[in-house]
């Protein structure tokens, strides 16, 4: 996709007729030292003011950008506005978190801190007083009071939905010191932070099921493992007369005694001859070919009398015959009345509603999990990509052109979802490489940074004198060839006890004896020790026996080979209160499963299973990955000024914009100046 091409140009005169480099270098550098004497004491006040100068800070966060292909292209010149970026500054790349999973990246972004402070360690958390896993960003929990009448449970006391992340943010400093900002889809912050800015939510941010992404598919011909199918729900239809017959799905109605399941009639004509079907629902009828997808409808799911909770989909006719195939995306929190608060204030969804229409709200939007599936295949996995991006690349245009002050951060996922989801295309070492499909998705991470290439050029074309620009990914990226079952390990050497004696293969939450179990893994990276007084059924008592057992593991993981190849299978692994400060170092998972380049912890391990295997080739399509040991995937830094510091990590740049601003850190920022 080509993008940013009329802006190029334009940028290449503002710089032209501007400033030269060493006259900006030269400004810059006074603007920093200005900017540096004031610091906390002019600004420190909590008073809103407006800045003395009308200096601005833009950060593009590109999810999983991998500098090893950026510095490929660099040379190739095929990204020539990262290259002017990088000759007014600097490129660097830039130290991940530990782990190097997106959620605890972002959180080190957002908080200028490492997760001893924030407390996002993975993906997943978990409940110590019930070993119980849930998602680590944000929790929805119902009404705690609420009035039984009939069949409905009426609540008295409002619902919570909490952003699980500690600590203050960034922006929420800079606003308090008048500095106006706008965080469009930000990882990591669901709900968003209340300030007086702008912000959208993006990664933590569920679909209206509070999911992180369901998707439906119906058919009269469903797999034999489609109840196996994760992230979606394959429903058996029958094509009656040409008519099918079934029921579009929304959330638990929680209104109602045991909470049933709303759903709403989804009707679909087949035409008798020719590849098409009208699809009726919720009131709108949309008219598809076979293989083409329909805009957003806006359905709403009735709960109690006239309310009700509305959703927005797309429908893709995948094949009308000989099967019947129809995906439905995850439905979307409705901007325009979203039942959760995906922004502050909430009038901002409304707004970009009403200029752009329904667009994706849900954290992740790019359904991996129908492509992975086999379900959608990857030219129906790119085009929901592009619709994504392009989405994107709107709002972008709208945010840029009204940037005039302040903090602006934009992000894109995309190329965090490429790296996943096309790895094994450029890679034919990789299990799943397809010789056949390869050629047509190679160069499908490269294409995606030109065009962003050419977002770079739309910002290098707003900036003036002393504004700021930096672009940033999280992490980079690494291929995954292999799956290590940390469960598994742990059982087959006794420090994970287990009651079952079938086939082997089962969870910790089913099967663990706690009474005898030492440690666990749960999350992609995390290593807990059933600890004494922490876990509800903990053994392993503290202090030096917790330390003595876990400098034993870590020994044992670490001499862990690969018989395939005899490769070392985990690089490093992490102790927790070694690499964390905070107030929550004793919560953390007590070692962090650091894996070598080409291996990750298995899916089964993240969600606390175990299997008869333990080291397993990965064939699926989520081919790439970057949850392994943090030094093998550090992300990039570009910044429109060379930096102070050597070795900028993520959770600098919360505490390098303050400082650009004048604005002292808050105490809970341990992250430094890179500037
Ligand atoms: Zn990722």
């Amino acid at each position: 996709m080509k993008y940013g091409d009329d802006t190029e140009k334009k940028s290449e005169t503002v710089a032209g007729e501007s400033i030269t480099r060493r006259e900006f270098l030269k400004r810059a550098g006074v603007a920093a030292a200005a900017l540096s004497l004031p610091a906390a004491g002019v600004f420190g006040g909590c008073a809103r003011r407006r800045l003395p100068h009308a200096a601005k800070a833009l950060i593009l966060g590109m999810d999983g950008v991998e500098p090893k292909i950026v510095e490929a292209m660099l040379r190739q010149g095929r990204l020539p506005n990262f290259r002017r970026l990088a000759e007014m500054g600097g490129f660097h790349r830039i130290t991940t978190s530990i782990p190097p999973h997106s959620p605890v990246a972002w959180a080190n972004f957002i908080s200028g801190a490492n997760p001893g402070t924030h407390g996002i360690f993975d993906f997943i958390a978990r409940d110590p007083k019930t070993y119980l896993p849930h998602l680590s960003i944000a929790s929805v929990q119902p009404a705690e009071r609420t009035l039984k009448l009939g069949e409905w449970v009426l609540p008295i006391s409002g619902g919570k939905v909490e952003c699980l992340r500690r600590g203050p943010t960034f922006w929420q400093t800079l606003e308090e010191h008048g500095v106006p900002t706008t965080m469009f889809r930000i990882p990591s912050d669901f709900p968003p932070t209340e300030t007086g800015g702008r912000a959208i939510s993006d990664l933590g941010t569920p679909d209206i099921l509070g999911t992180w992404g369901t998707f439906s598919f119906y058919t009269n011909n469903p797999p034999a493992d489609a109840k196996d199918v994760s992230g979606g729900d394959v429903y058996k239809v029958a094509v009656s007369n040409g008519v099918v017959r079934t029921k579009l799905h929304g959330p638990r109605n929680d209104l109602r005694k045991g909470g049933p399941k709303c759903a709403i009639d989804l009707t679909v004509y087949v035409d008798h001859s020719a590849p098409v079907a009208k699809i009726v629902v919720d009131g709108h009828e949309v008219l598809l070919r076979q293989g083409e997808w329909s805009d957003w409808v806006q359905v709403t799911f009735p709960m109690l009398w006239r309310h009700g909770v509305s959703g927005a989909c797309k429908f893709y006719l995948k094949s009308v015959r000989p099967d019947f195939k129809l995906y439905v995306t995850p439905i979307q929190i409705d901007p325009s009345n979203p039942a959760l608060p995906i922004t502050t204030p909430a009038g901002y969804a409304q707004e970009l509603y009403r200029r752009f229409g329904p667009f994706y709200t849900q954290g992740m939007p790019e359904d991996t999990k129908a492509y992975s599936s086999g379900l959608l295949d990857a030219d129906e996995y790119m085009q929901i990509s592009d619709f994504i991006l392009n989405e994107r690349l709107e709002m972008y245009d709208y945010e840029m052109s009204r940037f005039d002050e302040g903090l602006l951060f934009y992000y894109f996922s995309n190329t965090d979802r490429h790296g996943h989801m096309f790895w094994w295309a450029r890679d034919p070492a990789h299990p799943a490489y397809d010789p056949k499909l390869a050629p047509r998705y190679a160069l499908a991470i490269e294409d995606l940074y030109e065009t962003m290439d050419g977002v770079v050029a739309k910002a290098l074309s707003k900036i003036r004198g002393n504004d700021l620009l930096m672009v940033l990914s999280d992490h980079g990226f690494a291929p995954y060839y292999r799956s290590f079952q940390l469960n598994s390990w742990l059982r087959d050497n006794k420090y994970l006890a287990t009651l079952d004696t079938g086939e082997g293969e089962s969870d910790i939450f089913a099967s663990a004896d706690w009474g005898y179990t030492k440690a666990y893994g749960l999350g992609i990276n995390c290593l807990y020790l059933n600890v004494e007084g922490r876990e509800e059924q903990g053994i392993v008592r503290r202090g030096a026996e917790r330390e003595a057992l876990a400098r034993e593991i870590a020994q044992r993981l670490l001499a862990v080979r690969d018989p395939k190849n005899g490769r070392q299978v985990i690089s490093n692994v992490y102790f927790a209160k070694n690499s964390y400060t905070g107030p929550l170092v004793d919560s953390a998972p007590d070692l962090i499963i650091g894996y070598n380049y080409g291996y990750r912890g298995s899916w089964q391990t993240a969600i606390g299973q175990y299997t008869t295997t333990l080291l397993d080739d990965n064939d699926g399509v989520w081919s790439g990955d970057h949850c392994i040991d943090y030094i093998h995937v550090p992300g990039v830094l570009f910044c429109n000024r060379p930096l102070g510091a050597k070795d900028p990590a993520l959770y600098d740049v919360g505490p390098s914009v303050l400082e650009y601003f004048g604005v002292g850190k808050p105490k809970e920022m341990t992250g430094g100046n890179v500037l």
